[in-house]
């Protein structure tokens, strides 16, 4: 905190900070605190400042707590594995983007900040802390862990966008509790504004003492195209925002108060096993210095600066596996297993891989001696340019390590934003043949 107030710049994920072109002199890696877990308390799920986005995927916690809301909005928000494995809830409630569903379901879900701060600790309000984020801040606050209270019967969340993977140009989010069979609270929150996501009161309150019907829902998803300041830009005009608004909140609400009459529990997804990573060591005031890392088996002791990221560290170790693409986590060219876990290189200081295991492809076969993965990719042609291949054969081979029997949406979701250059048909069917071929 001390070191915050004096501006030095907290870092979580990084996949915000570090794929910026804006240089920062100093850093504070918070990934050493240890807070990362996911628990409930009380009945409130507290989330850790630095437990990531895939964390609450892969949490079975986070899905009853939430109606399933909180998992639904991470992946959403981020269609890559690798980046949801990275950034973390802090990080996006901080600086997500504008349009970030996932800072609208904090809203829907009452989230409440705690700020650890030097002069006095600070509980804030998602209404409030995520208007303005540095007003809590300001003077060296960190948000230490976000806790969302007493879980909402039904939640729904539907998006717009020009492509799944771009943020929305309008989502709509709702959650609905229940009293008997009236409607005790009703959370509306929405983007595609002038400012960040915001709640819509007069939605809200239309609906809230009432059985949730048809009509009083219609004129909700009307109050909310009416009342929520919509963006006009060069994606989307201001009036298309507002219709695509009416649609998508009258079919938000639907939802949550159908989910939430019927007090349906969410629909949990297979979860892997946690992963046996150890986490970040703390080295404290890095400036440059010498790490150890076990890099495919081989034990390297290098010299790097506290800003040189994994992937420089591995090309300059002469592991040249790992490519280096677009420098910004976007192209996947990058990716490596770290402990077990996908990471873009490019987004990873090479001080977070102090005394832990890396694996690129050169570690995962020989010419003599390839991994079923390699073999089969080889096969079916599954190759393409052969720039991604790396990233898409530690992808799968993460994957194949947690679930040996994965369906095809799972290998799918693995290997998203691993390859951007060509279609993913060859790779999807090779690794689901690498998977029955291991089975056998
Ligand atoms: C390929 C790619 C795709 C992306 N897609 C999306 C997307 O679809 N939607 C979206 O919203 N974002 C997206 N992002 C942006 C980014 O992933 C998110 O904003 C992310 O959640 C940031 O989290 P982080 O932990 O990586 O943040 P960092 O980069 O570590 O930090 C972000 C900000 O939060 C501050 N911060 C972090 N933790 C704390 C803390 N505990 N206390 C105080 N301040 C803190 C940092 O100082 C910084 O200002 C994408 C990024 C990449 C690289």
């Amino acid at each position: 905190m001390e070191l915050a107030a004096q501006g030095v710049v907290p870092l979580g994920g990084g996949t915000r900070l570090l794929a910026s072109a804006v240089e920062l002199p100093n850093l504070l890696d918070l990934v050493g605190l240890g807070l990362s877990a996911v628990h409930v308390e009380d009945e409130d799920l507290v989330v850790g400042a630095t437990a990531t986005l895939q964390d609450l995927v892969e949490s079975p916690l986070a899905y009853p707590a939430t109606a399933g809301l909180l998992p639904l909005a991470c992946r959403t928000a981020a269609a890559s594995r690798t980046i949801r494995g990275m950034a973390t809830l802090a990080g996006e409630a901080v600086q997500g983007d504008p349009d970030s569903e996932l800072v609208a379901a904090l809203l829907a879900l009452n989230a409440v900040f705690t700020i650890a701060h030097p002069r006095e600790p600070r509980e804030s309000p998602a209404l409030r802390f995520l208007r303005n984020p540095t007003t809590d801040l300001e003077g060296g606050g960190l948000v230490e862990k976000v806790l969302i209270p007493g879980a909402p019967h039904g939640a729904a969340l539907e998006r717009v966008a020009a492509l799944p993977s771009l943020p929305p140009l309008v989502s709509v989010v709702v959650t609905t509790t229940f009293s008997g069979e009236r409607l005790s609270r009703v959370r509306v929150a929405t983007t595609g504004l002038t400012g960040r996501p915001a709640r819509v009161a007069e939605a809200e309150s239309h609906v809230e003492r009432t059985a949730g019907d048809d009509e009083v829902l219609r004129e909700a998803a009307e109050l909310v195209a009416r009342a929520a300041p919509f963006r006009a830009d060069a994606e989307a005009s201001a009036e298309h925002r507002r219709q695509l608004a009416r649609v998508l909140a009258l079919r938000a609400l639907r939802g949550a108060v159908d989910r939430g009459r019927r007090r349906q529990p969410p629909d949990i997804p297979r979860l892997r096993p946690p992963a046996s990573h150890r986490g970040a060591a703390p080295l404290a005031n890095f400036t440059s210095g010498r790490l150890d890392v076990t890099a495919n088996g081989r034990k390297l002791r290098v010299d790097a600066e506290a800003r040189t990221s994994l992937l420089d560290l591995l090309r300059g170790a002469g592991i040249f596996g790992a490519k280096a693409g677009c420098g910004a986590g976007r192209c996947g060219a990058c990716t490596v297993l770290l402990d077990g876990r996908a990471v873009a290189s490019c987004l990873t200081l090479a001080v977070r891989a102090q005394g832990r295991t890396v694996l690129t492809v050169e570690g995962l076969g020989t010419s003599a001696r390839p991994h079923v993965l390699q073999t089969v990719f080889a096969e079916e042609g599954a190759i393409g340019c052969g720039f991604c291949t790396p990233a898409l054969l530690l992808g799968a081979k993460s994957l194949l390590d947690a679930v040996p029997n994965p369906t095809e949406d799972e290998v799918r979701e693995a290997l998203t934003g691993l390859c951007r250059c060509t279609g993913y048909v060859k790779p999807v069917r090779a690794v689901l043949a690498a998977a029955s071929r291991r089975e056998r």
